[in-house]
């Protein structure tokens, strides 16, 4: 289990669920996603309308779900969640959309999963509020037109790309989450030391903010390991010193980058050169899927600019090398 993985796992579930923030007051960062909806969602009321459709974009750990939750909740109506890869038939959409109050959210995670066939069942529903489905088989199969609750659904996808164009323009309103920056990710861990009921001091907080790859996730399962350290190895409150030993012990290195990007990193140098090296012969290098490194591992080496992407293949940065305190070779 990666410490340092941006997606959920198993035991993050109840955990996640109990630091939730409600409202958008209480939802920090995203300064400009939340701006807008402030505003969408105070017309939508205004005019006792539903919420346009919503379509959320950005890496894993962002709060996408966290914001459809709000959403619903700043809507005064109930949230129903499902995932791409959950609806397998037309029925199982069929189902769940007939099953919704009027103004209900829908949240989809995982959009860009949903079979295409599937997708089609979406687009009348978005549209126009209605279900066509067909009864029988071969010659005297018909199509009938059954009539939705007015909803909103809320889509989320890591990989806006991959979104075909015509699910993507039923959308009225699209969000890109960014990461966050320190100060925000420290705001975070303060607000859920404070759920926990656990003693943090600020620059401990900004040491486990420093190191959460711009990521709400990461910086709360970082804390929550930091503070069991805490209780064992010291009176229970987080301090500076005590963070960053537990953080050294974690492995989890001052930029939050941890074995196996070093493993990435130190790869590309050693093997190649720094690169450029294609994807496909990273992946053999170091024994990690190529989806993988492309979808967990790279987006935040990326975002701090250690890696580039470039036609002919990953290159390392002259910053990988000083962070080693490695020498830059000349090119
Ligand atoms: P995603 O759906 O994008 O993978 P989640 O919404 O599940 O991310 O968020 C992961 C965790 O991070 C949740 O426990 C949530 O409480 C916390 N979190 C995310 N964004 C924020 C935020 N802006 N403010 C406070 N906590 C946040």
């Amino acid at each position: 289990e990666r410490i340092l993985c941006s997606e959920a796992g198993d035991q993050d579930v109840s955990f996640e669920q109990s630091l939730r923030p409600q409202t958008l007051r209480q939802y920090i960062g995203q300064d400009k996603v939340k701006a807008n909806l402030e505003v969408f969602i105070e017309a939508a009321k205004m005019r006792r309308e539903t919420l346009d459709h919503v379509l959320l974009y950005g890496p894993p750990g962002l709060g996408k779900t966290t914001l459809a939750a709000i959403i619903a909740n700043e809507m005064g109506v109930s949230l129903r969640t499902t995932s791409g890869p959950a609806i397998e038939r037309p029925g199982d959409l069929a189902a769940i959309l007939t099953a919704l109050e009027p103004g209900d959210v829908l949240f989809i995670d995982e959009i860009h999963r949903l079979p295409r066939t599937i997708e089609e069942v979406l687009y009348p529903a978005m549209e126009d509020f209605c279900l066509d489905i067909v009864i029988g088989k071969g010659p005297s199969a018909r199509s009938v037109r059954l009539d939705l609750p007015p909803f909103t659904l809320v889509g989320a996808t890591t990989r806006a790309g991959s979104l075909s164009a015509p699910l993507r323009d039923r959308f009225g309103v699209l969000s890109r989450l960014e990461y966050y920056n320190e100060k925000q990710l420290t705001d975070i861990v303060v607000r859920t030391a404070e759920l926990l009921e656990t003693d943090i001091d600020w620059p401990a907080a900004q040491e486990l903010a420093r190191r959460s790859r711009g990521t709400p996730r990461i910086a709360n399962r970082l804390l929550k390991r930091v503070r069991d350290f805490a209780q064992v190895r010291g009176n229970g409150a987080v301090e500076e010193t005590l963070a960053q030993e537990a953080l050294e012990l974690m492995q989890v290195d001052r930029l939050g980058l941890d074995h196996i990007d070093h493993k990435l990193l130190k790869g590309i140098i050693e093997k190649y050169r720094g690169g450029p090296v294609g994807l496909e012969t990273i992946s053999a290098t170091i024994g990690e899927e190529s989806q993988t490194i492309e979808d967990v591992y790279e987006p935040y080496l990326l975002q701090i600019g250690f890696l580039q992407r470039t036609p002919r293949g990953r290159i390392v940065t002259e910053a990988v090398y000083r962070h080693f305190q490695m020498e830059v070779p000349e090119r």
